[in-house]
C-alpha cells in the first residue's frame, strides 16, 4: 500500500488526465448517486447532495442560532433522510438562483 502522500500525489496526477462533467445523477436503491466513473477516464460528479446538505445545515443555523452543532447536524440528517429527488432538486435550484444572482 502506498503512503498517504504517495497515493494523494498519484490521485492528483490522474486527475489531470481525466475528463469531468458535473450533472445530476438519479438516486439508486434509495441512495444519492454522488458520482460515476466510466472506463476510458470520464467521471461524472453530482454536486447536489453535498450542496443541499450544506445549504440545509447552514439555514438551520440561521433559524436556530442558539442550537449546538450536534443539534443542527441531527436536524439536517432528519431532513435529508426523507428528502425526495424533487425536493432535492428544488432546494438545489433555489440555491443556484441565489448564487448565480450574486455573480
Ligand atoms: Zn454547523
Amino acid at each position: 500500500m502506498a503512503s498517504r502522500k504517495g497515493l494523494l500525489l498519484h490521485v492528483l496526477s490522474r486527475l489531470g488526465e481525466l475528463s469531468f462533467e458535473e450533472r445530476y445523477l438519479p438516486m439508486h436503491a434509495g441512495r444519492y448517486t454522488e458520482g460515476m466513473w466510466h472506463e476510458g477516464g470520464r467521471i461524472i460528479v453530482n454536486p447536489m447532495p453535498h450542496i443541499v446538505d450544506t445549504v440545509i445545515h447552514e439555514c438551520l443555523h440561521e433559524m436556530y442560532p442558539k442550537y449546538r452543532e450536534r443539534a443542527i447536524q441531527s436536524l439536517t440528517g432528519k431532513l435529508l433522510k426523507k428528502l425526495s429527488e424533487d425536493e432535492l432538486q428544488a432546494i438545489y435550484a433555489a440555491y443556484r438562483r441565489k448564487v448565480d444572482a450574486n455573480t
